[in-house]
């Protein structure tokens, strides 16, 4: 398949691009899209096929469930079985932006879309070119993130083309994006609302809004014995090529463990990375330092994880090291990118 990439800038949106846009989407073809969280990798929600053809050209397991775009609050009854008050609330607050729930499903969309589940998904994207998209292609564009299964979330265009090029209808390059984590899922059909996903809406931000909030204990935690609620939270994700183990303790340790670490490995001929931080950066001697931002600046660091772990890709570094963060806030969301980018190998010093 010819993918045809074009560019869209958000403040001069070329409506006629967005109009061929959603048409391959109404027609059942796949498009890639900005949103302010990750690329997402859209096709038509309540097209069964469309969903279909989403898992093959991710290589996603077909139980792992799509998020449903939608660009107007008018659009969520007919997808949903009812909408709880605490939705409601969160909507006025949240959305447009990086928060997805979970309602119960309405008859009208596809188990093709929902991984099988009796309830879906839902999230308002801010993006304007994402819901200048969403509005073209009828209203409802299912998009898990633009990534091969199992790679990290792609934040630029020129990720998606790495993994998608000649597997989609189209790719729309509309610059980087600027939260760079996946949106906070939230589950409303339960008794007690459920943080599934930690995201860039925290857990206290939702808490100010509805009251009581629970997080799944298995977020954090890789040895815990409870199977995730989200299902998408069971799959190796984000991982780069190379091991990555990340090391926790006082600063000045983790740089003198990760030197003596990486010294080993290059006696062995490993090429060595770190993902350090402003403040770190000069402090290691691997073959590839990488600083994720300033730790005064949690917004930078969820920015920039996700391109961070696909240069080491493009560099064939083998052993990756990490420091670890404060693991509230933003940094929850941090913390369980990079844990599950580490398949949960922390060393704690
Ligand atoms: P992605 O778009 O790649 O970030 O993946 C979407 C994620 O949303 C999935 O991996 C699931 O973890 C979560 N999700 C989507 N639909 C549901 C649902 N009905 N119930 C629980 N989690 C869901
Ligand atoms: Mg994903």
């Amino acid at each position: 398949m010819n993918t045809k990439v074009v560019k869209i800038g958000q403040e001069n949106i070329d409506q006629q691009l967005i109009e061929e846009a959603g048409a391959i989407i109404r027609a059942g073809g796949l498009v890639a899209f900005p949103t302010e969280t990750v690329y997402g990798l859209g096709g038509d929600g309540l097209n069964r096929e469309s969903s279909g053809k989403i898992y093959a050209a991710k290589g996603r397991p077909s139980d792992n469930p799509l998020i449903i775009h939608i660009a107007d609050l008018s659009a969520l009854p007919k997808i949903v079985r009812k909408i709880p008050v605490a939705a409601q609330k969160l909507a006025e607050r949240f959305w447009p932006g990086p928060l997805t729930m979970i309602f119960e499903k309405a008859d009208c969309v596809p188990y093709a879309t929902t991984g099988g589940l009796e309830t879906v998904a839902v999230r308002m994207p801010s993006n304007k070119i994402a819901r200048a998209l969403i509005e073209a292609a009828g209203g409802y564009i299912a998009a898990p993130s633009a990534n091969l299964s199992g790679k990290p979330s792609p934040t630029e265009a020129r990720y998606v083309i790495e993994d998608m090029d000649g597997r989609i209808d189209m790719i729309i390059d509309g610059g980087a994006a600027d939260i760079g984590l996946e949106s906070t899922i939230i589950d409303l059909t339960g008794e007690t609302p459920v943080i599934l996903r930690p995201g860039y809406i925290t857990e206290e931000m939702l808490h100010n809004t509805i009251g009581s909030v629970e997080t799944d204990k298995t977020i954090l935690n890789g040895n815990s014995s409870q199977a995730p609620k989200a299902p998408g939270m069971k799959y190796r994700h984000y991982a780069p090529k190379g091991s990555l183990t990340i090391v926790e303790g006082q600063a000045e340790t983790v740089t003198k463990y990760i030197n003596e670490k990486i010294k080993r490995c290059a006696e062995d001929g490993s090429r060595t990375g770190v993902i350090a931080t402003d403040e770190t950066k000069e402090s290691y001697f691997a073959d590839c330092v990488k600083s994720v931002g300033s730790r005064q600046d949690e917004d930078a660091i969820a920015k920039h994880l996700f391109r961070i772990l696909r240069e080491f890709d493009d560099e064939d570094i083998q052993v990756i090291f990490a420091e670890s963060f404060d693991d509230h806030g933003v940094g929850c969301a941090i913390m369980n990118r990079l844990l599950k980018a580490a398949g949960h190998q922390v060393i704690r010093l």
